[in-house]
């Protein structure tokens, strides 16, 4: 358990932080072993080949005996795409109960996107820098606005909970996830793919990174077989 622990930055205002977890390679190893009534103290070798047997062969349920607890910044466009992923536990912020200062995600030039190709191969490259600017100079007069709104209907009377109706996507939130490596790695092949949108893309990809400090061979084996490429 970690009370400091540290907030990696995501995006312009966002972050990714390990909270607390209860997650080893040993664990994988071990619940795999108990079939034969076997169990190792620790990491011996040979192990790594199992883990990398077990992920290969889909042998799923070895992955589920651990934990882990990330609390998450990110925009309401990106917490919507990230509680599809139903194996995990949420708490989210509620904007009915606090009024929160609101914060929105502006991208940079070089993240402002266009779309090119066609229905079910579409890629998104830069926008050409005019549009670019302007699209951002608009995004953050609107945040703005939306913020003036919201503080104002609240002091007017309106409920926090009506009062958020200001807020666009863009707003950021927060919530605690709580996942075992299983449903991790399925969120992680998915959202770390070249075709997931870019800003969970870098969520992801924080995920990924603090996950591979705490199940190393796991994430190896991950990479080796699961991993889309970009
Ligand atoms: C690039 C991309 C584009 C997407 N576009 C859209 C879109 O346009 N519209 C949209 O609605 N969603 C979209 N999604 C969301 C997607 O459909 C999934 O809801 C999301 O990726 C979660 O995946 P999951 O179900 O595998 O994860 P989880 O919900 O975490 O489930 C993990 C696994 O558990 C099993 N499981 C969970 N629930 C069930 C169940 N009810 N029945 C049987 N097995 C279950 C499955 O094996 C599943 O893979 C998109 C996702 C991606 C990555």
């Amino acid at each position: 358990v970690s009370a400091d622990y540290e907030r990696v930055q995501v995006l312009d205002k966002g972050f990714v932080g390990l909270v607390d977890y209860q997650a080893t390679d040993l664990s994988v190893v071990n619940s795999a072993r108990v079939s034969f009534g076997k169990r190792h103290e620790e990491m011996e070798e040979g192990d790594d080949k199992l883990v990398e047997f077990l992920l290969r062969e889909n042998h799923g349920t070895p992955f589920e005996h651990n934990s882990m607890t990330f609390h998450v910044k990110c925009p309401i466009f990106v917490a919507r795409e990230w509680v599809r992923h139903r194996i995990g536990s949420f708490n989210e912020i509620s904007m009915r109960y606090t009024e929160i200062i609101p914060e929105f995600y502006i991208p940079e030039d070089k993240n402002v996107r266009t779309r090119v190709g066609k229905p079910g191969a579409y890629t998104y490259v830069p926008m050409e820098l005019f549009t670019a600017k302007h699209f951002r100079k608009v995004l953050e007069a609107e945040g703005e606005q939306a913020a003036r709104n919201y503080k104002s209907a609240m002091e007017q009377g309106i409920a926090p909970e009506q009062a958020r109706m200001f807020l666009p996507v863009n707003t950021y939130t927060e919530f605690y996830w709580t996942i075992n490596a299983r449903s991790l790695m399925n969120f992680l092949t998915l959202r770390t793919a070249p075709t997931a949108q870019w800003e969970i893309q870098q969520y992801a990809t924080c995920v990924e990174g603090l996950w591979s400090g705490i199940m190393p061979v796991s994430h190896g084996a991950w990479v080796k077989h699961q991993k889309k490429e970009s």
